[in-house]
């Protein structure tokens, strides 16, 4: 399997769907048959997220093996670094390479509640692109992406600050960016042209969640911090106790935000579908 950083030079658009594997103490099977689903959607690479922590770094390598080896996509692993020493990281990067899987996404991570003090203080990077540089220098044959967020990182004391922390990001090695989900398209254009303007120029692929109930909506806001436009809680308060309509309504929100991106010619749609093939074919099946 190539670098996925190619795709984006291809002059189309990258389609990209996220996907996560079950905890340690679950078995994967289940979740193995799921994804081959994904197999005749043929996004252009599935990405497998990663338990801060590592707790789950066992099934996710078995995941992403799977997806590149049995499904046939391209597949980007995520890794995060909180609470990791150098040590543990390589560990971690060499079974990556030696699964074959050499296109990775590189997080900090929140500390999970169940990490102790000790385990967290002995981490050896504070950020992504302290990570990005260790893989960069350690494993040069690897391709690196890295997180971006329109509505602004919660931690950064300004969109400034976070955009100027985003360069550092990309000049420690992070050839390309996946947003943070979003429903405001106009968040995603500001945060474009602020990168451009800081001169980070690699591509970026805008991440879509289709929220298809309500309860979904709270979770994602919650987790994301992200803002709700109007038209998505009018969306909500007309539909919400409806769950066909609203799923309905929650997939043709998602489609018209995706169309509105192709309409600006974005790098890439990264959808957040979470192990539901069937909703990536949806969306896929009208935008593409
Ligand atoms: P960083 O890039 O380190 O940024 C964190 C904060 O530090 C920001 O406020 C930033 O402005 C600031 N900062 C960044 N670099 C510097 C620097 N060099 N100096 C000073 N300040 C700096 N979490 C998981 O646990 N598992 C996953 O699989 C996962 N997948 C994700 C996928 C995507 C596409 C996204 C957007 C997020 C994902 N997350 C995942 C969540 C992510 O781990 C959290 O958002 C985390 O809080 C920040 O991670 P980061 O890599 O962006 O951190």
């Amino acid at each position: 399997m190539g670098s996925i950083r190619e795709k984006y030079t291809l002059g189309k658009t990258v389609f990209s769907c996220e996907v996560f594997p079950p905890k340690k103490d679950q078995i994967i099977e289940p979740t193995l048959q799921k994804l081959k689903e994904f197999k005749d959607i043929s996004p252009d690479f599935l990405s497998v997220t990663y338990g801060a922590g590592g707790s789950n770094a066992g099934h996710a390598v078995e995941i992403a093996s799977f997806i590149n080896n049995e499904i046939g996509v391209d597949v980007l692993s995520h890794i995060t670094s909180v609470g990791f020493s150098r040590e543990k990281l390589d560990a971690g990067l060499k079974t990556f390479k030696e699964n074959g899987i050499e296109n990775v996404l590189a997080l900090r991570g929140d500390r999970p509640a169940y990490m102790t003090d000790d385990e967290y203080a002995g981490r050896d990077f504070e950020h992504a692109s302290d990570m990005a540089s260790f893989i960069r220098d350690g494993y040069p044959d690897f391709t690196i992406a890295g997180a971006c967020y329109p509505d602004k990182h919660f931690e950064a004391a300004s969109y400034e600050e976070d955009i100027a922390n985003l360069k550092k990001k990309t000049d420690a090695g992070c050839s390309f960016l996946i947003s943070q989900l979003f429903f405001d398209n106009d968040r995603f254009y500001k945060m474009l042209d602020a990168m451009k303007h800081t001169g980070i120029n690699v591509p970026v692929s805008a991440g879509i969640m289709p929220i298809t109930s309500a309860r979904m909506l709270g979770t994602t806001v919650t987790l994301s911090g992200t803002s709700v436009p109007k038209s998505l809680s009018d969306i909500i308060a007309r539909y919400g106790e409806d769950d066909e309509a609203m799923k309905e309504a929650g997939l043709e929100y998602a489609i018209s935000q995706a169309r509105d991106l192709l309409d600006h010619g974005v790098n890439g749609i990264h959808l957040y579908v979470m192990n539901k093939p069937e909703v990536a074919r949806c969306i896929f099946d009208e935008i593409r």
